[in-house]
């Protein structure tokens, strides 16, 4: 029993085709096969399949396929081909006689497949990242989120993202840091590093091992991997992406398009980022003089207001307004009043403290929120802002003094509502007008 293979016959087929036997011995081979491997057929048949290279990558799937009887398949990779060898188990009358094995040249489908796995992968990480940032209702968080995704899709295990700002750097959502090396950080230790990779209009600058090794701040750390990825949109520097990693990293073609497409993705997400905090830091602010506008003062002074309530704390209103304003107008024009309203605004704002909500409340007036200020602290504040103010000289060196009357009326002890709070400050006001201006006077009631 047996079957007759011609020779002759496989060897008109174009496809690379080996016959084994059950033991993985060589049957038959034709003449494509031969040429792919380089070799006679005499040194072939008869021979263990285990001593050919790249047949010997086949042993476990014929004695498979000799044990199971069913076709089965395996890539393989010979002089930068990519093959599928189909395994197929040759049955006549019940028995298993040989094992066919056809090589087909799946390297065009495998390129295809490679690009469209890239493709794939490229819209997966802008997918994942772009969900950090649609999903996300606090800007404060991210970053962060956007930092945790970039390291999940490059198997890093530390990054932090710095952000350009006036004289260095704002870092935002650290991720994987020590201690010691988020204070490197924050103390900008590695910001020549990051503005070297700026200024070289690279798209990407890697640290290796042997380079982390000669920098203390990431030596100390066992950093072995630090990837600088600038943030850019058009020709503006938005800050940089810091990926970085303690284990060893292979750094190929592969790793460095992901990096960059990761940065790519980032930089048009911060670019978002920043335009959204644009947009919403206009919306709160009042144009002219920068304070904040008195829509936001007001929805600012309903929490406060929720909030003193729950904690029972008192807190305090200032209101202050220019004195003889209009005189500044009427002499030196409306421009040079504007100029004197920007002056005013920044003595107001530099005398309060960071915790202050500072807003125009109208043309010339202003009003301060002073929370967990009770009405004695709240009037010496209003009076160093007053003095502040009044100690200046507006428009150009010595040209013109002004002062600023002030009214103030505090929560809950002159008013338990908003609406009335408001009102008990502007009567403080009313109060300081008629007795002469220049002065601050304290709600009674
Ligand atoms: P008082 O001491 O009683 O507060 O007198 P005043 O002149 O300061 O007050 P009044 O309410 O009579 O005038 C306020 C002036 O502020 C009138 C208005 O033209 C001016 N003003 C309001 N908004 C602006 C502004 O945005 N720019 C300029 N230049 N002037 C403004
Ligand atoms: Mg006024
Ligand atoms: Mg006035």
């Amino acid at each position: 029993m047996g079957i007759d293979i011609k020779a002759p016959l496989i060897d008109y087929l174009k496809d690379p085709i080996i016959v084994t036997s059950r033991d993985g011995t060589v049957v038959e081979v034709n003449d494509s096969l031969l040429k792919l491997i380089d070799a006679s057929k005499d040194k072939v048949i008869g021979k263990d399949c285990r001593e050919i290279e790249p047949l010997d990558t086949l042993c476990n799937i014929i004695t498979d396929t000799a044990l199971r009887r069913v076709k089965q398949k395996q890539r393989i990779t010979y002089r930068n081909i990519t093959f599928e060898a189909s395994v197929s188990p040759v049955v006549v009358e019940d028995d298993l006689v040989h094992i066919l094995i056809v090589f087909t040249d799946i390297s065009a489908f495998v390129n295809l497949e490679a690009e469209f796995l890239r493709k794939n992968r490229a819209l997966i990480i802008t997918n994942t990242l772009s969900s950090a940032f649609i999903s996300s209702e606090n800007m404060d968080f991210v970053f962060s989120d956007l930092m945790e995704k970039a390291l999940l899709i490059s198997h890093l295990g530390i990054g932090w993202i710095m952000l350009r700002q006036k004289g260095g750097y704002a870092i935002k959502g650290s991720t994987g840091l020590s201690n010691g090396l988020r204070k490197n950080v924050e103390g900008g230790r590695l910001n020549s590093l990051v503005d070297n990779a700026l200024a070289s209009g690279a798209p990407l600058q890697v640290l290796e091992s042997e380079e982390t090794a000669k920098i203390p701040e990431l030596k100390d750390e066992g950093v072995t991997f630090l990837a600088l990825i600038p943030l850019r949109v058009g020709n503006e520097v938005l800050g940089c992406l810091a990926l970085a990693n303690r284990l060893e990293t292979a750094f190929d073609f592969d790793m460095a398009s992901l990096l960059s497409l990761i940065g790519n993705t980032l930089s048009m997400i911060a670019d978002k980022i920043k335009l959204f905090q644009k947009t919403q830091r206009l919306a709160i602010t009042d144009g002219l003089t920068g304070l904040y506008n008195v829509r936001h003062f007001y929805a600012e002074l309903d929490k406060e207001i929720a909030r003193a309530r729950r904690y029972s704390t008192p807190f305090s209103l200032a209101l202050f307004d220019i004195d003889d304003f209009k005189l500044i107008n009427d002499t030196f024009g409306h421009q040079a009043g504007d100029e004197v309203l920007c002056d005013v605004s920044s003595k107001i704002l530099h005398a309060s403290r960071e915790s202050d909500i500072v807003a125009r409340y109208g043309g010339e007036e202003f009003i301060c929120i002073l929370p967990s200020t009770a009405k004695d602290e709240a009037y010496k504040h209003a009076c160093r802002v007053k003095a502040a103010v009044d100690k200046k000289r507006y428009l150009g060196p010595d040209s013109v003094k002004l002062t600023i009357s002030g009214g103030v009326a505090s929560f809950p002890e002159d008013a338990e509502d908003a609406k009335a709070l408001l009102y008990a400050a502007d009567m403080a006001m009313y109060a300081a007008k008629a007795s002469g201006k220049k002065t601050v006077q304290c709600y009674t009631r």
